[in-house]
């Protein structure tokens, strides 16, 4: 159960990788965090779990962000514990690669669906909430490649640069209401997503990253962390490269 005069922070996706670092970058005293995820409910307990060890407190639900009825109904009971959101952090996503011309509508469709529907149902509930408090922090993991492009991946990269794309409008129409949107573009990071990649392809990825390693969740959870703190207050409709340097 959550306490009213605490910070509500709501992160989607914060069973695994890098929404669990997130999380735990909020994990504190004063904020209740509210995460949710698609089916790993071990992993999910996981996370609530670490958050309590950090001092934090948080509800994890299942719920899956490209319904829109199970987002409303997400954010229904958030608002009915807390009555505000204070920071959103549309991290929820998923890849099913392959060619273009071999790609299944359905892969086309899950991801899309997921990884931009999903970021726009969420977003639409909470900055309704938001813009009542004249306060909020939107901030959208999206990918390096949404900017660079890559083979085999037309339906990821086009949620990416999609999502993107609805950050910077969405800064601009929330930003009278001290609303700031802003976007986090995580290059290659330690993950599951990432595990089933060949070392091979992993070496050939590290040649182009001038930092000479990959990033571990916890170095994009500080910049998203950064974006929602005070001292970014002046900053919005940007995208954060945390890549180590892969694309200068
Ligand atoms: P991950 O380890 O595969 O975790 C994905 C998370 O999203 C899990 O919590 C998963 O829940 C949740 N999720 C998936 N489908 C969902 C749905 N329909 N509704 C609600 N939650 C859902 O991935 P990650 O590497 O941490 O990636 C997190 C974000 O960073 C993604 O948006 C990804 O595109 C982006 N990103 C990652 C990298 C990278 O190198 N890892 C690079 C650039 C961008 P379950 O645990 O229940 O499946």
């Amino acid at each position: 159960m959550s306490d009213q005069s605490k910070r509500t922070v709501v992160i989607t996706g914060g069973s695994r990788g890098l929404g669990r670092a997130v999380c735990l970058s909020f994990a504190g005293p004063d904020t209740h965090i509210f995460f949710n995820y698609a089916s790993s409910s071990k992993s999910a307990d996981e996370t609530q779990r670490l958050i309590t060890e950090a001092g934090g407190s948080a509800t994890g639900l299942q719920v899956n962000v490209a319904s829109e009825k199970e987002v409303s109904d997400f954010f229904k009971k958030i608002l009915e514990e807390t009555g505000r959101i204070d920071v959103l952090v549309n991290n929820a996503g998923i890849t099913r690669d392959g060619l273009l011309v071999r790609m299944k509508e359905k892969d086309w469709d899950d991801v899309l669906d997921i990884n931009l529907k999903g970021a726009f149902n969420c977003t639409k509930i909470a900055a309704k909430s938001m813009m009542k408090q004249r306060f909020g922090r939107i901030i959208n993991i999206t990918s390096i490649v949404g900017v660079t492009g890559n083979i085999g991946q037309v339906n990821y990269v086009a949620s990416k640069a999609g999502l993107i794309g609805l950050t910077k409008a969405a800064a601009k129409e929330l930003a009278s209401r001290n609303i700031t949107v802003n976007a986090v573009a995580p290059g290659f990071i330690k993950t599951d997503m990432t595990a089933s990649i060949s070392e091979k392809v992993k070496d050939l990825m590290m040649k182009h990253v001038p930092l000479g390693r990959p990033g571990e969740p916890e170095d994009v959870a500080g910049v998203v962390a950064f974006l929602a703190s005070e001292s970014a207050a002046y900053i919005t409709g940007q995208v954060i490269h945390v890549s180590g340097g892969m694309y200068i």
